[in-house]
């Protein structure tokens, strides 16, 4: 074995491995860069480092001017230097001809023209700098056929030429570095024009643009987020921008969107989430699909034979939109199907179960899924209310739920499954099935069915057609709200906390049906609940629970109606009585007598106004001195829907609208509580659209209140049995404000706008 030979074998062989080691290094360098300029740059030292060469220059085609183009930093600076493709100099040569140029001596003309008679190197530079060039290694950069730049060594260590080996790296090099200029070019080929919108509007600049290019690749990310999430553009504007780029409508997550139910029979959520795209509706016999790029027309081509004979409405929207609306049309709830699988169900059982009248049968599995989805769906959506609406023919059953006080559409259900769904709510309400010409009414407790513990009241309503609509009201065991947090104003907080921690008397709160007494009532409970105090409540049904509070839910079906329940609360050692509602005369006397005997008693009246309140209970035959002994106050309540924080808007109004305020108000009293005068710094709101509102300009609601004494004089007026009119005086003079002037007050807080105001105050 002759040692010193592998030796030096050994050596080629580890120098090998560490050159390739380093190439490839570099080469994966430049795979994952983005910006190919900035990685050229910083990698200059490392190539020339890899190949013992005194200078390296890359170079990129410019077809529009035949030329190659090479930047450069110097200082902070970016230069470029500019050679024509032809064969008049060594690098444009290389290019010109697509060949590996190798040459050990610049300067011997002869080894230039053995490439090409015109080939000359131009020492122009070298006399300037004082650099002497000497070899040079040339090697285009091409791309199957696209010839994308060079790459060029000058002077390599040592003094004699590169070699074999050296060309082979190069060559590889400019491979890789081919790969990467294409795929660049191509990538700017296609996002080119996609946001010119914004760019034409300085949304954003060019150079933000590329940024969000490169951070959205080193991201694995879509441009579109992070221009939204990193650079904070509207997605309005985004969604314009693409809307125009593509020519169809954009369209945006919108939670409380329908759920396109027949459209999704059969769809298999992994195709769409894997393709982003998505049903939305249907328009007429068209059906509009959600695509993240509506220039794929293989993948539009695919997504039309999933719809045959229909044709299909094309809107943009972005991945995560599309995402979103795939989890909302199919979410998963807890071992719950998604509602395109359970519909898909119910299309095989309907198959099998052959019943010419009724479709399905409430007993399919599927049928009990799907109405426990929608109570579910319904609730973490903090919907108050479920509208099952039936239609006779081949109409489909439209499901509604209702939030913050509006419906909206939440699905429709074949109509061939509209008896079996109504049917297995009625089972669950424990309501006869048979009967389906009267109303019925019921409840559901959830927990055995579905494992929330929710209950909901349910009635039925047999509607035109031999249909029967249910409805159903979701009784969340819900925290009592915060008094300060029920939008009282400074004065009425005052006044009510006043007389809700008296030892005894009588406390209303009225209004019609769904204006929050109930609520504020726990409110007022909450407020007084400590442990020193007994407090029992009885209530049709328990809507909101509180520790502390002894709840007794009435039966009036058994005889344990209000009255029932007050008799056995003042055997049970009360402090404080809260009763649902005092709607007969029997409940009513009781609970005066208890107030009048140490007791604090809260009730609910169906009344609109305050002082109607008082007229009321005395045309029902109560005794007008104990009545007037009692009340401690009587609190109107309405709920309007609040402006949304978000993006409501503020405006100066005109001097006009200013006087109208104030007229509705009455100007003597508007002097004297909101005491705002007109100038043109005056700001007022009015509602726009966000996303947080789901573009109605509203979230939320809030309590508007009129807040009647028991005044001494108000007492008085109780105990002559004055009319309407006068006790509404007395109260006012006492500093009552009604309905609307807490209203209009809550204007000029910019809580909320005449609009809706006006909708429950309507005189
Ligand atoms: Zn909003």
């Amino acid at each position: 074995m002759n040692n010193k030979a592998s030796n030096s074998e050994m050596q080629s062989l580890k120098s090998e491995v560490e050159y390739r080691t380093k190439l490839q290094e570099i080469c994966s360098k430049i795979y994952a860069a983005m910006n190919l300029d900035e990685i050229i740059i910083n990698l200059k030292d490392e190539i020339t480092g890899l190949f013992a060469a005194e200078r390296l220059t890359i170079y990129y085609v410019d077809g529009v001017k035949r030329e190659i183009v090479s930047r450069f930093k110097s200082g902070n600076e970016i230069n470029e230097i500019r050679v024509p493709i032809s064969p008049t100099s060594i690098s444009g040569y290389s290019v010109h001809a697509k060949k590996l140029v190798n040459i050990s001596d610049v300067y011997d003309k002869k080894e230039l023209n053995r490439f090409d008679p015109l080939l000359e190197f131009d020492s122009s530079w070298d006399r300037k700098t004082g650099f002497r060039t000497a070899q040079v290694l040339v090697v285009p950069i091409l791309y199957k056929t696209f010839l994308l730049g060079a790459i060029q060594l000058i002077n390599r260590k040592g003094g004699t030429a590169f070699s074999k080996t050296e060309e082979g790296y190069v060559t590889e090099l400019a491979k890789i570095m081919g790969i990467a200029m294409y795929n660049q070019k191509r990538m700017a080929k296609t996002r080119s024009g996609k946001f010119d919108y914004l760019l034409e509007n300085h949304i954003m600049t060019q150079k933000e643009l590329g940024k969000a290019v490169s951070d959205a690749r080193a991201k694995n990310d879509a441009i579109e987020n992070v221009l939204l999430n990193d650079l904070k553009i509207p997605k309005k504007d985004i969604g314009d921008a693409l809307s125009k780029y593509y020519k169809v409508p954009f369209i945006e997550f919108n939670k409380s969107l329908p759920i396109p139910g027949e459209l999704l029979t059969n769809l298999k959520v992994p195709f769409m989430k894997n393709n982003l795209w998505v049903p939305i509706r249907t328009e007429g016999e068209m059906v509009v699909i959600a695509l993240d790029n509506p220039h794929d027309g293989q993948k539009i081509g695919e997504i039309q034979t999933l719809f045959p004979k229909r044709k299909l409405k094309i809107f943009v929207s972005l991945k995560d939109d599309i995402l979103d609306y795939i989890n909302l049309f199919t979410q998963d709830e807890k071992e719950l199907s998604s509602i395109d699988d359970i519909l898909s169900r119910l299309d095989d059982e309907e198959e099998e179960i052959v019943e010419a009248e009724s479709g399905v049968s409430e007993e399919s599995s599927a049928v009990v899924q799907l109405v426990n989805k929608v109570i579910i769906d319904a609730f973490n959506r903090n919907a108050s209310d479920i509208h099952i609406e039936p239609f006779p023919g081949k109409e489909n059953t439209k499901v509604r739920i209702r939030c913050d006080g509006a419906c909206s559409i939440y699905q429709t259900i074949p109509y061939q499954f509209r008896n079996a769904i109504v049917s297995r709510l009625k089972i669950m309400s424990d309501l006869d099935i048979a009967e389906r010409r009267k109303p019925q009414d019921g409840k559901i407790k959830f927990k055995k069915y579905g494992g929330l513990d929710i209950e909901l009241r349910v009635a039925t309503v047999p509607t035109q057609g031999g249909m029967e609509d249910v409805v159903m009201r979701i009784l969340a065991a819900g925290e009592p709200i915060p008094l300060a947090k029920m939008g009282f104003s400074k004065n009425n907080l005052d006044n009510f906390v006043s007389c809700i921690t008296k030892p005894y008397g009588l406390i209303f709160v009225c209004g019609p049906t769904g204006s929050g007494k109930t609520t504020t009532l726990h409110s007022a409970l909450g407020y007084i609940n400590k442990d020193d105090i007994k407090i029992w409540t009885a209530e049709d049904p328990v809507e909101i629970t509180q520790k502390g509070l002894r709840q007794v839910q009435v039966k009036p079906k058994i005889g344990f109606d209000f009255a029932a329940a007050m008799r056995a609360f003042l055997r049970a050692d009360p402090d404080v009585i809260m009763v649902g509602e005092m709607r007969d005369k029997e409940t009513t006397h009781i609970g005066i007598e208890a107030s009048l005997t140490g007791h604090l008693v809260f009730s609910t009246l169906h009344t609109n106004s305050a002082p109607e309140s008082i007229t009321r209970l005395l045309d029902m035959g109560m005794d007008p001195f104990n009545f007037a002994d009692a009340i401690l106050c009587i609190l109107a309540q309405r709920l309007v829907r609040t402006l949304c924080p978000d993006c409501k808007k503020s405006y100066t109004p005109t001097k006009q609208e200013y006087d109208e305020l104030v007229r509705e108000y009455g100007p003597e009293e508007f002097e004297k509580f909101v005491k705002i005068p007109y100038s043109d710094q005056l700001l007022l709101h009015k509602p726009e659209g966000c996303d947080a509102c789901n573009n109605t300009g509203y979230r939320g609601r809030m309590g508007l209140h009129e807040l009647l004494m028991g005044t001494d004089e108000m007492k008085k007026m109780i105990q002559g049995k004055a009319k309407m009119d006068d006790l509404r005086n007395q109260a006012v003079s006492d500093g009552m404000t009604t309905l609307k002037q807490d209203g209009i007050a809550k204007i000029f807080e910019g809580r909320c706008d005449l609009l809706q105001v006006r909708k429950v105050c309507i005189k």
